[in-house]
């Protein structure tokens, strides 16, 4: 139950009610406790397991979770959303040039970058090591591309630096969105993991779309 305290403010309490023989009555007790700090904690471990705690993206669960709901929401209203997936390229180089630490701050620095060109609806996603994805809700393909288009300009020219070494690193992205074919919010994973791989063998640091592999406008 939501509850009030004397200032006015609102409070999740437990009520317990019972009745009990209080000098040969039956009376009706009620036992109010507040489970604030209970509530708080079951919310921060729902948040918990559903971040990653390097970047304070959402993480491959969540991510799975929403498209599945993205995909319900596009089978009754028709609306398209949007995904982009972005995979580092030769992120292991930098690893190996650089050092663990560096590849570190290249998914941070790179993940706060992006939170900054997302809208408040926009679900950013760690899919995995130095893979990432990002749910554009009600976007149709078009406006997508050129998110994705931007992002990886971006990420291209950011000088990313540990101690007094400076080093860049690129993406390779691709686009997808729902089909009205699609039966299940895999076939949409599905078709942009194929497009992130055609964009790989393109050659790296590109934008591939489902459709078609869209070259960096200038
Ligand atoms: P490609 O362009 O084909 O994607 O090349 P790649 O080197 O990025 O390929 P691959 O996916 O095989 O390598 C990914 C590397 O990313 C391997 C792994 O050690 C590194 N990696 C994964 N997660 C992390 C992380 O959290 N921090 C750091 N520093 N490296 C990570
Ligand atoms: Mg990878
Ligand atoms: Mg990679």
């Amino acid at each position: 139950f939501c509850g009030m305290r004397a200032d006015g403010t609102e409070v999740p309490v437990d009520i317990m009610i019972n009745t009990i023989i209080l000098d040969g009555i039956r009376v009706a007790m009620a036992l109010v406790r507040d489970v604030s700090y209970q509530r708080e904690l079951e919310e921060r471990l729902i948040r918990e397991s559903l971040t990653d705690g390097m970047t304070g993206f959402f993480n491959r669960k969540h991510f799975i979770n929403q498209l599945k709901a993205q995909h319900s929401g596009f089978t009754r209203s028709g609306v398209p959303s949007s995904v982009i997936l972005f995979d580092f390229d030769h992120f292991k180089s930098i690893n190996d040039q650089h050092g663990h630490a560096a590849g570190d701050i290249v998914l941070i620095d790179t993940a706060k970058m992006i939170k900054e060109k997302l809208r408040p609806l926009d679900i950013a996603c760690r899919i995995g090591g130095e893979e990432f994805a990002v749910i554009l809700p009600d976007t149709p393909i078009q406006n997508a591309k050129h998110l994705a288009e931007r992002i990886r300009r971006e990420i291209e020219a950011i000088e990313f630096r540990l101690e007094d070494t400076v080093f860049h690193a690129t993406v390779t992205m691709s686009v997808a969105s729902f089909f009205p074919s699609d039966k299940s919010y895999d076939s949409l994973v599905r078709r942009a993991d194929k497009a992130l791989y055609a964009g790989k063998a393109a050659g790296r640091n590109c934008v591939a779309s489902q459709d078609s592999l869209a070259q960096p406008s200038e």
